[in-house]
């Protein structure tokens, strides 16, 4: 029998390309960190701190940034007496309204044992626990709500601990507010109030370049992977499939690793391409099948239109003609159909879900129309759809048809 032994070949420090590693050194940020230090500056100097909004897409090095920038400013004005700063900072993924996030801040802010539940009081009682924490402090508080865009509609918090001074809430603490946000379109749902205050200052990191990406991973892979375990192009290749889908740099370094764990697996001596290749249509594969384990039975018929109409080459195709084939095979499932309306959501859905691609077509006086076609391998679609949804007996349809034309 196969027994565990130690495998090192590949990798150095495989934890320096995971979620949790914090890089001694950001790269190709320094545009981003000037502004982001000019927004800081107030607290520095005994100030007001300002309220800051920063965007940008998931993996553009937002918390990276924010992290690092926080500790250099926490130990750089240790050497001025009259300023007294504390940082607190939370992640609202998991948060989905100003009340969760008022008590988890509650809760992180309150020594052990002395936390409040997450339930049953009205929210401005929890409100008023977070002043009389927040208080207790004293100084500069800066209150940092990473991935903020989770607490949707329900914003009363965002505005009312910037007014916290103001309205005679807290005395003695200053508090500013730093939101982190993966969507851009947060910003314009928020109240007009909100806005105002929490985007005093708003930062925008764009997506990486290709040679951005590759120095992020280079300066990673000296500390990640072994010597001579890489071979020459494979991080400028990793960089640009990255840089070519999101400009991310999360995305470019799970690359990396991934193709790292496959060479190791294989007891290979170094990271080819090849395994890059691997990694990913692997990604790409785990992708669909997650999107589509959130689908409705709909959602699948919509994508489902969407694959049939990319094997018979149709593809881009504008919606009126998906809601066509939509409907064919609606007819074929003996599903009631929805209305082309309901379809077009649909299909906006899977575009967020990062399965298809949209095209926005002028058309003159009648308005602009969409046409769609996959943003994934028509292969990978194919075998997700055939692995999650009760559709298999229309994917070998759709299959037969793909073969024929060659798709
Ligand atoms: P975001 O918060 O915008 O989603 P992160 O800050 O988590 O992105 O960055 C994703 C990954 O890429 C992290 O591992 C981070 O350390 C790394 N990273 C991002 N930008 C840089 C950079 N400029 N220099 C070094 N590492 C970076
Ligand atoms: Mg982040």
């Amino acid at each position: 029998m196969r027994r565990f032994e130690r495998k090192q070949r590949i990798f150095r420090n495989k934890d320096a390309l995971g979620e949790s590693y914090q890089p001694d050194r950001i790269e190709e940020r320094d545009d981003e960190i000037n502004q982001y230090m000019d927004a800081l500056q107030p607290i520095v100097d005994g100030w007001e701190p300002n309220n800051i909004f920063l965007y940008g897409n998931t993996g553009v090095g937002k918390t990276a940034v924010t992290d690092y920038l926080l500790e250099q400013l926490q130990t750089d004005v240790a050497q001025y007496d009259d300023v007294d700063l504390s940082v607190i900072s939370i992640n609202c993924k998991t948060l989905n309204s100003s009340y969760q996030v008022a008590v988890k801040l509650v809760n992180e802010l309150r020594p052990s044992g002395g936390e409040i539940s997450s339930t049953g009081y009205p929210q401005q009682t929890v409100f008023n626990k977070l002043y009389e924490e927040l208080e207790a402090i004293g100084g500069t508080v800066l209150v940092v709500l990473d991935e903020i865009d989770s607490i949707g509609d329900r914003d009363e918090l965002l505005y009312e601990l910037p007014r916290a001074q103001a309205n005679g809430n807290l005395e003695e603490t200053k508090v500013g507010l730093i939101g982190i946000s993966n969507d851009f379109t947060f910003r314009k749902q928020l109240d007009p109030r909100v806005q105002d205050t929490l985007c005093e200052r708003e930062l925008q990191f764009p997506p990486y370049e290709a040679p951005e990406l590759e120095n992020i991973l280079a300066s990673r892979a000296t500390i990640a992977i072994a010597d001579d375990a890489i071979d020459q192009g494979v991080l400028s290749f990793c960089a640009a499939l990255a840089a070519r889908d999101s400009g991310s740099a999360r995305q470019a370094l799970d690359l990396l690793r991934l193709a790292g764990e496959i060479a190791e697996n294989r007891d290979e001596d170094a990271i080819t391409q090849d395994h890059v290749e691997e990694a990913r249509s692997r990604f790409e594969q785990e992708r669909v099948e997650e999107g589509m384990r959130e689908l409705t039975a709909h959602g699948e018929l919509a994508l489902l239109a969407v694959v049939s109409k990319t094997a018979k080459e149709e593809t881009p195709c504008r919606t009126r003609a998906l809601y066509t084939e939509y409907k064919k095979l609606c007819e074929l499932t003996e599903t009631d159909s929805l209305t082309q309306r309901s379809v077009h959501s649909h299909l906006t859905d899977l575009r967020m879900l990062g399965i298809l691609t949209a095209y926005e077509n002028r058309n003159g006086s009648r308005g602009n129309y969409y046409s769609y076609e996959l943003d994934v391998p028509f292969d990978s679609a194919m075998e997700a759809m055939s692995d999650v949804s009760q559709l298999d007996n229309l994917c070998e349809r759709i299959r037969e048809i793909a073969v024929a034309n060659n798709v």
